[in-house]
This record gives C-alpha cells, structure tokens and sequence, in this order.
C-alpha cells in the first residue's frame, strides 16, 4: 500500500476548489464522483453489476436510481462485494484475528472491523486513494480557528487516545497505518494510546503517570467516566483539549465536561464519522457538523427509506462514500438518526450542515413505547459504573460496580427504584427490573454504553 503525498494536496486542492465555487460546484462534483463509481463498480463488482443490471447508463445515473443497501446481505457476498478479487473474507477475517496486524495493510489495502454495537460487525477495506482522500479534505476544511487551535495544543504536551485495543478498530488502527504509510505525517504528534476495556483505577493511574496530557481523543462514554473520576479527585490531569468520536456527545455531557475540568481552553471536538467513512464530515468554530459533500453523500431518510425534509428526524440515514471504489459503499444504510438544519451555517461554510441524535440501536424498546437511553439516571455516589440490561421485552437487569469499600446493596435498591419510576411515567407498570451479579460489560470496542437495549434475535436470558 503506498501513500502518494502529491495524490493527497490534490484532494486538498480539489477541496477547496470545490468549496470556493459553492452549491453549484459541489452538486456538480458530486454528481461526477458519483457516475464515475457507478461506471467502476459495474465493470469490477460481480454484486453491483447485478444490483443495476437494469438500470440506465452510468453516465446518465441519478442518486434515486440505485436501490438501497445493507450490511447483512453486503457481508454475505463479500467476495462478490469488492472491486478487487485479491481479497477474500476469510483472508480478511484471518488478518483481523492477528491484533499484531492492527494498522497493518494487505497488499494495497488497509482491513478494518466495525464495533458491532448495531449487530455483526463488519469488515470494512479502505484503498490507498480513500486515505489520501481523507487526509488532503481533512486539511481542505480546516478554518483558521481549528489551525490555531491544534497548533497551540501540539505546544502544550502529549495526545493521549483511550479507545478498545481489542481489536482492528479505526480508532487506533487509523494513525497506526498512517504512521506505517507515512512516518513525516504522524510525526510532531507524541501519541500515546491506552486502551478503554481496562478497571477504571488503572486506567487513571495511567493518565496520571503522564506528565502534560493535552489532548485527549475518546468515546463519550469514557468521557463521562473521566468526568466523574475527576469530580472524585482522583483523577489528576489538565488537558485543553478532548475529542470525541464514536457515540453521540450530548450537550450534557458538554457541560459537565466544561465543570470538571477548569483546565478546556476549548470547546469539544466532536467530529461525526464511521468505519465505513473516517472522513465523513466536518466540525466548523460553530460547532456545527458539515458533511463532504463532494466525496461523501448522506441522505437523511423515514422508515420507507424515502427523504425527509430538513429539520425532521430522520428513522435512518443512507450514506454513500465516493472516494472508496475498492469496497463500495452506495446508498448504505447506517443506522444513525440525523436531524439537517434548515438555515445556512453562520460560519459561511457552502457544505449542509447536520445534528446526530444517536444510534438508532441505542434505544430502548418496550412494546409501542421507545425510550431514549438518557432518561434513566444511572448515577449514584456510591458507584463508579451502572449499567441497566434490557434481557427480554419486559425484563431488565441492573449491574454495578460499586467504588471501592462500598456496598452494592444500597445502589441497587435506590437505582431499581428509579428505573421503575421512569418506566410507570412512561405508562409501563408490568416491566421487571432485577439485581445482577455480573459487572457492567464494554461493546468489543470498548465502548461503555450504560444502557443495553434487546437487540432482535437477541438471547441475553440466561448469561
Ligand atoms: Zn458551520
């Protein structure tokens, strides 16, 4: 795999190209971008030239011509999926059981897994051309803001990532490989990776055994701990900077990160992307998401897969990624709710700009009813993580990990009391919640989702 810098500035340029040229030169890019994959899957993928068989020529081919699609029946023909046939899935899955090959290429692409926390996990190929691309449009949005910004926090010390280190993720897989690709890129940046799955003691006396965290990059979920052990004194770092990735950061969340730690000389970065596409949008000095629209379409649809108008949650969004063409992904169903606004940004960007309101799987169902995860309150002094398991339609288990010296007794009954209550406001009387033995588990990537909703198909009865 080689990582051409020149093919990297032409992503760059062509970025600002296209952005300095507004609506008119983006929609027209895109339309290109996007003919042209047609034309290279057709010709390359034996699974796509099947899928548009009948549809009309690529050079004529409209975004509402191609069908949507979707994870499972990709995987199943994954051989028949890629534009390459160097490739197989067990080769890929042979590659990915080796966690000394994180960030490792195959020949001239690079072999990532999804978390999974939306059903199986995926196995996702990025070519040498999507990592160029995602580097030279990186750059190609920044604002002077965002320049200043990371050149202060590269002064002050070191970048620190916590995410799973159990596995091919993007999180730490992605500069692994750049730095593999490319040592003067990766260079400038001391990073030090520590991984999310271990006992929250340890994973504080690690950050305390730094001299000058800066910059933390982790999930919202790991945040909320860091907060909390902050709070209780016995975490003692003071970064300018967190990043955020992975999971939706709420607003809460934002604020009580601001409490804890007086050190943020800036707001959070959070900016929205996936395994499928690392690159997917960008975060502008308003805080606002803006998709890439010349390389990237992101199409915010109801259950029916039809658009729903700006400023309407959507039931899911269809991502299509124009700058891979060795794993196509057109019309992809990714699961995430996203809300476009209405207006333009302020910050003057041409690019739409867009809300993530959290992994659809994240939600917790009771037979007509949909809770949102953030209304239990699984909080409690005498705990450091709590974590409430849906195990059956009306059935949900509380775990806990009580802080140390203390009783789990007390914690229980007063968080399976105010489960209940939440679930009686939302009209449901006949919902079960119990006290378990096991510890509060992390996603394989490391994630802590503090609420495990049932999955479909799903058994959790009994483990
Ligand atoms: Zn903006």
């Amino acid at each position: 795999m080689r990582f051409s810098l020149f093919r990297a500035f032409s992503y760059l340029v062509g970025g600002l190209w296209t952005a300095w040229g507004g609506r008119k030169r983006i929609e027209a890019r895109q339309l290109r971008n996007l003919r042209r994959l047609v034309e290279k899957v057709r010709r390359d993928s034996p699974l796509f030239q099947r899928l548009y068989a009948d549809l009309r020529p690529s050079s004529e081919i409209e975004l509402f011509d191609l069908p949507v699609t979707r994870k499972p029946e990709l995987m199943a023909e994954f051989d028949n999926w890629l534009t390459i046939r160097s490739l197989p899935l067990d080769r890929a899955r042979e590659h990915l059981r080796d966690i000394r090959k994180v960030g490792v290429p195959i020949r001239d692409v690079a072999v990532f897994q999804t978390s999974g926390t939306s059903g199986e996990p995926a196995v996702i190929v990025l070519s040498s051309s999507f990592i160029e691309y995602a580097y030279g449009i990186m750059l190609a949005r920044f604002d002077r803001h965002t320049w200043k910004l990371i050149r202060k926090v590269r002064k002050l010390g070191v970048r620190v990532t916590i995410t799973g280190g159990n596995g091919h993720f993007v999180g730490n897989g992605f500069s692994k490989l750049v730095q593999r690709l490319h040592p003067a890129l990766a260079r400038g940046f001391r990073l030090t990776f520590i991984e999310a799955e271990q006992p929250i003691d340890r994973l504080v006396d690690r950050l305390n055994a730094i001299a000058n965290v800066s910059w933390i990059m982790t999930y919202p979920s790991v945040l909320t701990i860091l907060v909390k052990e902050k709070e209780a004194g016995r975490l003692k770092i003071e970064p300018a900077l967190f990043s955020t990735g992975g999971e939706t950061l709420t607003d809460d969340l934002r604020e009580q990160v601001r409490g804890a730690f007086p050190s943020l000389k800036y707001s959070i970065l959070d900016p929205y992307g996936c395994t499928e596409c690392p690159m997917l949008s960008f975060e502008c000095s308003l805080d606002r998401k803006h998709v890439n629209e010349d390389w990237v379409i992101f199409e915010a649809v109801d259950e029916a897969m039809r658009p729903v108008p700006d400023g309407t949650l959507s039931a899911t969004v269809l991502l299509t990624v124009l700058a891979n063409d060795v794993q196509p992904f057109i019309r992809y169903d990714l699961g995430d709710c996203v809300r476009f606004y209405e207006d333009s940004c302020p910050c003057g960007s041409p690019f739409r700009s867009f809300q993530v309101e959290g992994r659809q799987a994240t939600l917790v169902r009771v037979g007509e009813v949909m809770l949102s995860p953030l209304v239990f309150d699984l909080e409690h002094e005498r705990a450091r993580r709590i974590q409430l398991v849906q195990t059956s339609e009306r059935e949900f288990e509380v775990r806990v990990e009580p802080v140390e010296g203390a009783s789990a007794e007390v914690v229980f009954q007063e968080v399976i009391k105010s489960v209940k209550r939440v679930f009686r406001d939302n009209g449901l009387d006949d919902v079960a919640v119990q006290e378990s033995e096991a510890l509060p588990e992390f996603t394989a990537s490391g994630k802590f989702h503090s609420v495990l909703p049932l999955r479909s198909g799903d058994a959790r009865n009994g483990i």
